[in-house]
């Protein structure tokens, strides 16, 4: 049996999993993992670097090159290093959501990543969010969440989301954003979006925030019970 607990949060963009993710960590004392933003800082690194963000050798060829780390501040926030540089402002945008889609289709891309996850699994209790994190990165998770609603609530949220942030975008453009994240994400070869057999999938489109967060606390909570660490 592992020393420390790991919850599994899967799901498309939008879904809800970041917000409910990070509140159960603190909840439970949980580090929340943040997946989404380690492939969007690789995104933003193919970016910059000008160069075909699907051309798998292209790519390849800049990791080695990439210093990506991740900090918590006092406030429990994951905030992401390229390089030295924070750039968790940076990796929010729509654009650098596509960019990270993109580079996330590729296998080199995604064994670069695989092993920072799995370490930071080992040495704490995580609240791990994504989109293969129950099927891939940690299969053995005490607890597998797939989280999901509908295209256009999610759009609708993310679009919140961004506002709060200060980012400027449209509806239409959040949509577009989504649609093609689904799309490409579920489709591709490489570790596709998709629910683990063992699953509990939750679908908050007709749910607010405060009911899907106590449907989720349940989940862990028996999750707990069931499995004592001590
Ligand atoms: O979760 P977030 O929307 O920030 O993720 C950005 C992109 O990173 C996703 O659209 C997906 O393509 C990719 N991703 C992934 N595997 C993960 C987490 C994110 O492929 N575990």
């Amino acid at each position: 049996m592992d020393a420390f607990y790991s919850i599994a949060i899967d799901g498309p963009g939008g879904a809800g999993k970041s917000s409910m993710a990070k509140k159960l960590a603190a909840n439970f004392g949980f580090i929340y993992v943040d997946t989404g933003a380690i492939y969007r800082t690789v995104g933003l690194a193919a970016y910059r670097a000008g160069i075909d963000r699907k051309n798998e050798s292209a790519v390849a060829k800049l990791l080695p090159s990439l210093d990506i780390s991740m900090r918590y501040n006092d406030a429990g926030e994951q905030r992401m290093f390229l390089n030295g540089e924070d750039v968790s402002g940076e990796i929010r945008t729509p654009e650098i959501s596509i960019c990270a889609s993109d580079v996330s289709a590729l296998p080199a891309v995604r064994a670069f990543l695989l092993e920072m996850q799995r370490k930071l699994a080992r040495e704490h209790n995580v609240i791990m969010d994504g989109r293969d994190i129950g099927t891939v990165v940690l299969p053995d998770a005490d607890l597998k969440i797939f989280l999901t609603a509908s295209a256009e609530t999610r759009a609708k949220r993310r679009l919140l989301e961004l506002e709060q942030k200060g980012i400027n975008t449209s509806f239409a453009e959040v949509m577009k954003d989504i649609s093609y994240r689904d799309e490409q994400d579920s489709s591709r070869a490489a570790a596709p979006l998709k629910a683990a057999e063992d699953a509990v999938v939750v679908d908050t489109t007709s749910l607010n925030f405060d009911e899907s967060f106590a449907l989720l606390c349940e989940l862990v909570i028996n999750t707990l019970a069931m499995d004592r660490k001590d």
